[in-house]
């Protein structure tokens, strides 16, 4: 039964019917909504049919509505409360509704990257209000200390880790979601498994994505319902030029050379097969994604795997040359604060081969090769990881067939 409130209340009337919701909420044990139910109240309160939501909060009832699981800074978390309209107990509102899209990141002590991509989203992306959720994994969160930025600390007293939560529990549309379990890039595979969007993007936590980009993309998707695969979008650099892909050509400890196709023809072009891009983008229908390699850790090695990974089950990889995006390239050379060793960078370009069947002797010959093309890295060192990635595969495949054959002399450093 819906509460009668025949007015719109005063400020001191929704902080006190806040008041009694936690009091009651304290009454029930303190009992909270379970995800699914909270997404479904979320989706009928930012589409109230009393026109009621203010983008935080109920205006009947004064209280914050939003999508932390939180109870205690969230209506929607509580079990023990009701729509004082009856809307969510309405006939109809029943089934679990979800977004259209999700856009996640993941982010390592990024307040500022996380701050401006989200706020674009929202400002920049409106005609999809409603059906656009922002997911953030926060890959290191310190919740309870200043982590690694004592300086930002001294200044607002939060971690970033405090100050992104904080933000997310303010954005109707978004979540935040700690995660260790598993530290690096490949962490992004909980954006897809968190994700309640039938749609996932995924991007870097300091991307801005060019305003009408997204819903071109749902529609695309509409009118390609076959389409299975991994899709990205042009880099967009500050001068206004754009990188389509990446050629498979290794520099610098990576594989993959920005390049631009001679079919690009701007927005209005067709999709283009391509071979790899860089991750600052991708997405897929949230039931496509095909996970990255359970031994990625720490920063990289999925450029051109988890492409090759989705032509190997007959999907294809392509640039909707809408989906421009620009990318905060880091002046200090660090990669977003993920931690980022050589060492393990090379063993993940180890495992994706591995798992892929591919061979090795490109990675073999960038690393380990004669400078200036080759690192010129101790060749000792690959065969250490070699074992290492055995070991954590459970096979000794991979060390006993470069052992019996004739390693490349690593002249050769184009790859691929
Ligand atoms: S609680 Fe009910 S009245 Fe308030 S915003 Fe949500 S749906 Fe609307």
């Amino acid at each position: 039964m819906s509460q009668s409130f025949p007015h719109s209340p005063t400020l001191l009337e929704r902080a006190q019917r806040y008041a009694a919701a936690l009091w009651r909420h304290a009454a029930d044990g303190l009992r909270i909504t379970s995800p699914d139910e909270l997404a479904r109240r979320l989706a009928i309160c930012q589409h109230c049919p009393s026109g009621e939501f203010d983008g935080a909060g109920c205006r009947v009832c004064g209280c914050p509505v939003n999508s932390t699981e939180n109870s205690l800074r969230n209506k929607l978390a509580m079990a023990s409360e009701t729509c004082p309209r009856g809307h969510w107990q309405a006939e109809g509102a029943t089934a679990i509704q979800r977004p259209r899209l999700t856009v996640g990141m993941c982010m390592v002590d990024d307040f500022d990257g996380v701050y401006f991509t989200v706020q674009a989203l929202n400002l920049y992306h409106r005609e999809l209000r409603g059906q656009l959720e922002i997911l953030v994994v926060d890959n290191r969160p310190r919740l309870d200390d200043h982590g690694s930025s004592p300086e930002a600390a001294a200044q607002t007293g939060e971690t970033p880790s405090q100050r992104v939560r904080n933000l997310m529990a303010m954005i109707p549309n978004g979540r935040y979601l700690p995660y260790t379990n598993r530290q690096g890039t490949a962490a992004r595979d909980q954006v897809f498994e968190q994700a309640r969007g039938e749609v996932v993007i995924c991007v870097d936590s300091h991307v801005l994505i060019a305003p009408g980009a997204l819903r071109r993309t749902l529609d695309w998707l509409d009118e390609h319902p076959g389409f299975h695969g991994l899709f990205q979008g042009p880099l967009e650099y500050d001068n206004g030029s754009v990188s389509t892909h990446q050629v498979r050509t290794w520099g610098a400890g990576m594989l993959g050379q920005w390049a631009l196709d001679s079919r690009y023809r701007g927005d209005d072009g067709p999709a283009l097969d391509i071979d790899l891009q860089g991750l600052g983008l991708f997405g897929c229908w949230r039931d496509d994604w095909l996970g990255f390699n359970p031994h990625f850790r720490e920063f990289g090695g999925e450029e051109g795997y988890v492409h090759d990974k989705y032509r190997a089950a007959g999907r294809p990889v392509v640039c909707l040359p809408w989906l421009r995006w620009i990318h905060r390239f880091q002046a200090t050379g660090q990669h977003a604060n993920y931690a980022s060793s050589m060492r393990q960078r090379i063993k993940n370009y180890i495992h994706g081969r591995i798992e892929l069947d591919q061979d090795l002797d490109d990675i073999h010959a960038h690393f380990y090769g004669v400078e200036p093309y080759g690192l010129g890295r101790d060749p000792q060192e690959w065969i250490e990881l070699l074992r290492e990635c055995d070991a954590e595969c459970e096979s000794a495949t991979r060390t006993q067939e470069w052992q019996s054959t004739a390693a490349p002399t690593g002249d050769d450093c184009a790859g691929g």
